[in-house]
């Protein structure tokens, strides 16, 4: 079976990613749907005229007939924030989406593993695993990657050391509710405490920064695409081949730290079949854990709406 990933939305982020991975050259085919055929048709001819400056992959307009010989389905389909709105403002909307669009998805193939990335992630994770709940290892949602990525580079500028040597992780909602995990965070093996001092306020401005980035960033040019499309590289490229990197993406909870029947983000091993495994993070300090059962509260409010 060929490495293919198909992704549903070509939007700002579907075509992003699209344009990232062939990039990267993970992936043999990349398969694009949406509803707008018109701008699927000049984003496919486009994504293909890259090709030749970057690798191999082949790039179609699709239907839901490509996830036959799919491992990986994105998707990125659905309405997106407008300046100053939340993302959990989206629920409604992009729920009655998913719920047309995943079914059609595993009926093609009911063993794709599927990587939600239309927001509200954590709760439109959490609607699939609820639609098709034998299937929750192979159903993950972008989570928290972007905005821990976010958190290290800020880091990685304030101390002065690459990004990809801060192991630093934000966990719980992709959103509002989320949290820094400054109990783990380290630099070389050491915690970033003893690496380099930093006062409380320090602390909170960067974690404030990357917390609200998203809200900076649309307002400024209305979308945000490059980093997440980087983080779909980053997962797809564990899963195709099996790399089992330790990654903070949403998944569903079923009793760990207490928190149960819902999706937001903590660490987990990542790979072909989807979760490995999930990280046990229950040695991070009690101030951490009362902020994720509170994120984890906030989000299973919104879901029992659904
Ligand atoms: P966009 O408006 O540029 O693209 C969305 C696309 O989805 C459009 O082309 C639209 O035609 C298509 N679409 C709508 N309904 C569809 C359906 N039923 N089937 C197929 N296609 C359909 O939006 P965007 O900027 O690409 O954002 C897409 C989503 O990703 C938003 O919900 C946004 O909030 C989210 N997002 C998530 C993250 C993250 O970290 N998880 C980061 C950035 C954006």
């Amino acid at each position: 079976m060929k490495n293919k990933i198909t992704i549903i939305g070509a939007g700002m982020v579907g075509s992003c990613a699209a344009y990232s991975l062939i990039t990267s050259n993970v992936t043999e085919e990349i398969a694009l749907i949406d509803l707008d055929k018109d701008l699927v048709k000049a984003e496919v001819m486009d994504l293909q005229h890259s090709v030749p400056f970057w690798g191999y992959t082949k790039v179609k307009v699709g239907t839901y007939a490509d996830l036959r010989d799919s491992k990986l389905v994105v998707i990125s389909c659905g309405v997106a924030q407008k300046p100053g709105e939340t993302r959990i403002n989206l629920t409604k909307k992009n729920s009655e989406i998913i719920k047309d669009v995943v079914p059609r998805v595993f009926k093609n193939n009911p063993d794709v593993i599927l990587l939600m990335i239309t927001n509200p992630v954590d709760i439109l994770t959490y609607q699939v695993v609820k639609m098709f709940p034998r299937k929750k290892r192979r159903i993950i949602g972008s989570g928290t990657i972007l905005d821990s990525a976010r958190f290290r580079f800020l880091l990685g500028e304030y101390l002065g050391v690459n990004p990809q040597s801060v192991h630093a992780y934000i966990i719980g909602e992709h959103g509002d509710s989320e949290l820094p995990l400054w109990s783990t965070a380290t630099i070389g093996g050491t915690s970033i405490d003893n690496f380099k001092g930093m006062n409380q306020r320090e602390k909170d401005s960067i974690f404030e920064k990357a917390k609200n980035a998203a809200y900076a960033i649309i307002e400024g040019k209305q979308a945000t695409y490059y980093a997440i499309a980087a983080g779909v590289v980053q997962i797809a490229d564990t899963i195709l081949h099996d790399e089992r990197k330790v990654l903070p993406i949403s998944h569903y909870f079923d009793g760990e730290l207490g928190i149960k029947d819902i999706c937001l983000s903590s660490p987990v091993v990542l790979g072909r079949e989807g979760i490995v495994s999930k990280i046990d993070i229950s040695g991070i300090s009690l101030e951490e854990k009362t902020l994720l059962c509170e994120s984890a509260k906030k989000l299973k409010k919104i879901a029992k709406n659904l």
